[in-house]
């Protein structure tokens, strides 16, 4: 009974703030939800006949999750997933109560694929045993919105503990995601066997080993602290991997590595590119393998995947091209702009810094992005968002040509600025935060150039 009236709510609610145009609704239902039917997530995610997989971490969870669902759709399976934004219990039980009967005695799919806020991780597990838990990366976010990153390991170790029975996906190349076995031994590790080297020089957010605290010694650091490590002190290395990839081909438009596991090889290659592509389609492989899901259907749809909305979108206007790459902590913008310098070419490019709650209202993170990299491949720039000046302060340090840097706070009069810099055929390179971007789409959206708001 308490469900029937909970899925009643949250449908209503979900009809009202749609006719609100209050976007698209995704967490207001479910908090209702849960207000009057706290079991709701338990209840109608065990209707679930192949279950559901949890996916937490700094970096990637929207990409892999969309990779992954990709994979499974491809193999007959009715797949639902929270949209990005809602990776709270409140998301969860509002994709849940969405997708079932309003008795919630009928759910309509087969497996629920769930990104999960790393401090929310805890309470899931308290009321669902997943079938598969993925942990993508740790990295240091905005300063504002976590602790310390031992802290986030610490809680989604908690929240392994709990489920023995699930199998959890940890990325070995990560030394502080390998460490969470300590929690729960039925482990999968997937990581990159490669020579590969980042030109970053930056701060590592987690350089020390996790048993004796002696710094680690890396054979290859791949970026951040993710690579081939060992600690000469007490010898503990990165594990054994269960799933790997091998050979990477890295280029500004796609990517291309061996993706392996027990004794065969396949080819992968998807449609975005950076390193950090590769690791969110290799965890998505690997659930697919473990899950006996054929090589080809998992090649062939995986190939398929276009970016997230925003994340790495790229937008036709005319004859020119505007390459949108979200950024959102030191890393994460770090590995863009590696990402850039595969090919070495000059770019023009267009900077966007806001400070609002969903980019992170401390802004010093940017002084950890290794700008440093990027003024050797920087045309022409223009630098936007309501902390332009910022983030002109910034590429004067990281020694930009100030000459060729222009300064324009209207986000509409710098787009048209930066559109004015390229030439016919040429790509701008866009690298906005997440406030700056939706609107930045939203201007797209008005001119018509592309087809929605959200997703
Ligand atoms: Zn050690």
């Amino acid at each position: 009974m308490r469900i029937l009236i909970a899925n009643l709510i949250a449908k209503i609610a979900r009809m009202t703030s749609r006719l609100a145009k209050r976007g698209g609704g995704t967490t207001l239902p479910g908090l209702l939800a849960e207000k009057i039917a706290p079991n709701i997530i338990t209840k109608l995610a065990n209707q679930l006949p192949q279950g559901i997989i949890l996916i937490t971490g700094t970096n990637g969870k929207t990409t892999t999750a969309r990779m992954l669902a990709a994979v499974l759709e491809a193999n007959n399976l009715k797949v639902i997933y929270n949209s990005s934004g809602s990776n709270l219990s409140r998301g969860i039980a509002s994709c849940l109560s969405q997708n079932s009967n309003l008795l919630g005695t009928k759910i309509n799919g087969d497996i629920g694929i769930f990104e999960v806020d790393e401090a929310t991780m805890p309470e899931i597990t308290k009321k669902v045993t997943p079938k598969i838990i993925l942990v993508t990366n740790l990295f240091r976010d905005q300063l504002d919105r976590y602790g310390e990153l031992n802290k986030t390991a610490s809680i989604i170790g908690s929240a392994i503990k709990r489920v023995p029975e699930s199998i959890v996906f940890l990325n070995a190349d990560d030394p502080l995601v390998a460490s969470l076995k300590k929690y729960n031994k039925n482990v999968r590790y997937f990581g990159i066997n490669d020579h590969i080297e980042t030109k970053s020089n930056g701060a590592i957010d987690s350089k020390n080993c996790l048993e004796c605290d002696h710094e680690l010694r890396y054979e290859h650091r791949y970026f951040g602290h993710l690579g081939t490590y060992e600690c000469p002190k007490c010898g503990a290395k990165k594990p054994k991997l269960d799933y790997g990839l091998s050979n990477l081909r890295l280029s500004v438009e796609k990517s291309i590595a061996n993706y392996g596991f027990s004794d065969h090889k396949i080819l992968l290659e998807i449609q975005l590119p950076g390193l950090y592509n590769l690791y969110n389609a290799l965890a998505a492989c690997a659930i697919a393998s473990e899950m006996r899901i054929k090589d080809t259907t998992i090649q062939d749809s995986i190939k398929k995947v276009t970016a997230a909305f925003g994340r790495m979108e790229s937008v036709e206007v005319g004859t020119k091209k505007l390459f949108l790459l979200l950024v959102k902590n030191p890393t994460g913008f770090t590995q863009v702009i590696e990402t850039l310098s595969y090919d070495n070419k000059p770019k023009s490019l267009f900077l966007l810094l806001n400070d609002k709650f969903a980019d992170g209202t401390d802004i010093s993170w940017i002084w950890d992005a290794e700008l440093e990299l990027l003024n050797k491949l920087a045309d022409r720039v223009v630098v936007s968002g309501i902390r332009a000046e910022d983030l002109l302060l910034r590429l004067k340090y990281a020694d930009f040509d100030l000459g060729n840097v222009m300064i324009e706070k209207n986000v509409e009069q710098a787009l048209d600025l930066a559109f004015a810099n390229i030439q016919e055929g040429e790509t701008l390179y866009v690298m906005p935060t997440y406030t700056a971007m939706l609107e930045l789409r939203k201007i797209l959206y008005n001119r018509s150039l592309v087809k929605g708001l959200v997703e």
